[in-house]
């Protein structure tokens, strides 16, 4: 029985990458019914925003099966990307991109490494959640959930057992951003504790990037956040060798989608210079998906013996080490001339016909916790230089019988009461208003009434954030300074 699976041939280099994986599946004995749609710039250009039309999703939702090739986002304003948006009205929450290096074939500093990134898919600044608040000031916020986190750390967990994989490291910032990423990592030890045949380790994003750029063969499966995800990912492809090698999946309870890493390369399109091999990958993890293992091992043993016998395309090719600068078709027909082939000095591909895969772990809500209104940071565009100017007018327009002025900040820096001369200030400030009496709960109409004064008084409050106790926690940070 033919798997029916959605293509889309996408733009740029995309159709010529398409059509030699196609080839290469078709040989391999793969078991696939193709049904295309169209994505990308000629959609774009019908005025249609999102890059996708309608009935696409139909199809999708049919199959639960997307290959798709690169495509091109046109610049300015107004285009959404498509692949946020297929990722995220899919729920697509899992994006698995194994980073690996050929070594000797393919050039690498790094001939040992061997790992795979798990990256949160659908939240964190990619909520693309974003205002302009002040003349000055523009904000995009960042969104952690628990079942966002949860789902994608037991992914990760549940990857590495099923792969055979010894180690899972989490990379945040939660030295910093100690609610949002502070989750990640409590989520990240809390669900450790259940995979005792597993190695954990945090690394700071930061110094956990540069040792990942120097030393890629330390790390095994890594799970992180989706920007950091984002950036660590074309790292890790880089210097495993190249970013045209390196194909990935996107995971979801309802759907898959699985491509190349890389874009649609424009300057390359139309000549069969690209290579086909990120997509082929894509291709190759997607037969794993489906469970036509055997077919994947056939494709992945056939395209390793044709980078072992030096057929390279112009990006991967090196002078000594490659026996020809093939084009994309060539390349293709190489790889389908092999197939049914071992390679002789990479380790060959295996893959569990039986094996399924990783199955989406399903959130339970708990108990909600108990929740006290404590305050309001009350946000406010003004455009003065003397912040004991504001503090005196807020307080003398904005102090209830509920709520009093605690604290200003500006870009979360404390700057009253005793500020610093020295904290440079823009036009955004945040007014922290509390109930003198700390402990007693104080309805939302208190909060209504303090903006409501400030508004009548001509202070621009451009927005708010009410401030609660979770089972008597701070849900909020103080400023620096407070
Ligand atoms: P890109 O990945 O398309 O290309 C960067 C460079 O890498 C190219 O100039 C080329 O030299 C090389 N390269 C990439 N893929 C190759 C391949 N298969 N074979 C040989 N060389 C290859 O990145 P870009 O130039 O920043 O982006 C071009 C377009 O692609 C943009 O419109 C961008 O929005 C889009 N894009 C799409 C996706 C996607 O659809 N998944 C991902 C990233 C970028």
């Amino acid at each position: 029985m033919a798997t029916p699976i959605t293509i889309a041939r996408g733009d740029g280099i995309g159709p010529e990458i398409m059509d030699a994986t196609l080839k290469i599946l078709d040989a391999s004995g793969a078991q696939l019914e193709y049904h295309e749609i169209q994505i990308g710039e000629q959609v774009y250009l019908k005025g249609i925003s999102s890059g996708i039309e309608d009935s696409a999703w139909d199809l999708l939702r049919k199959t639960k099966v997307f290959l798709k090739a690169p495509i091109t986002t046109p610049q300015g304003g107004g285009y959404k990307s498509l692949n946020v948006t297929t990722r995220k009205t899919l729920g697509l929450f899992a994006n698995v991109r194994p980073c690996r290096s050929y070594h000797p074939f393919i050039d690498t500093r790094f001939p040992t490494m061997d790992l795979v990134i798990v990256r949160e898919n659908e939240e964190d600044l990619y909520a693309g959640i974003e205002h302009r608040q002040t003349n000055e000031v523009y904000q995009c916020l960042k969104l952690i959930s628990r079942p966002g986190t949860e789902k994608i750390i037991r992914y990760a967990f549940d990857y590495a057992v099923a792969n055979g994989r010894k180690k899972v490291t989490c990379f945040s910032k939660d030295n910093i951003m100690k609610m949002t990423d502070g989750l990640f990592h409590k989520i990240f030890d809390d669900i450790g504790a259940e995979y005792p045949g597993i190695e954990k380790e945090h690394w700071i994003i930061d110094i956990g990037s540069a040792k990942l750029a120097d030393s890629p063969e330390v790390f095994d499966v890594i799970v992180t956040e989706n920007l950091y995800g984002d950036i660590i990912s074309d790292i890790a492809a880089q210097v495993a060798g190249s970013v045209g090698i390196a194909g990935s999946s996107n995971i979801g309870v309802h759907a898959a989608m699985f491509e190349a890493i890389h874009g649609s390369a424009p300057r390359r399109a139309g000549q069969n210079l690209a290579n086909p091999s990120g997509l082929l990958q894509g291709a190759i993890l997607m037969l794993q998906h489906i469970g036509q293992g055997e077919a994947a091992a056939r494709v992945e043993n056939a395209w390793l013996k044709t980078i072992e016998d030096g057929y390279h395309t112009y990006d991967i090719y090196q002078d000594g080490t490659s026996k020809a600068k093939v084009g994309t078709k060539e390349f293709a027909a190489e790889v389908v001339a092999r197939m049914g082939e071992k390679p002789k000095k990479f380790k060959e591909a295996t893959y569990n016909p039986n094996a399924k895969p990783v199955q989406p772990y399903t959130y339970k809500r708990a108990a909600p916790q108990k929740k006290q209104l404590l305050g309001v940071d009350v946000f406010l565009e003004w455009p003065g230089e003397d912040v004991n100017e504001l503090a005196a007018k807020v307080q003398a327009v904005a102090n209830t019988a509920t709520f009093e002025l605690k604290m200003i900040s500006n870009r979360g820096t404390k700057v009253w009461p005793e500020g610093q001369p020295e904290t440079f200030k823009t036009d955004h400030w945040r007014c922290r208003f509390k109930a003198p009496d700390f402990k007693s709960e104080v309805p939302h109409a208190a909060v209504a009434e303090v903006l409501s004064k400030l508004a009548s008084s001509g202070l621009d409050f451009i927005k708010c954030e009410n401030l609660y106790l979770f089972d008597g926690e701070p849900g909020f940070t103080r400023s620096q300074g407070e």
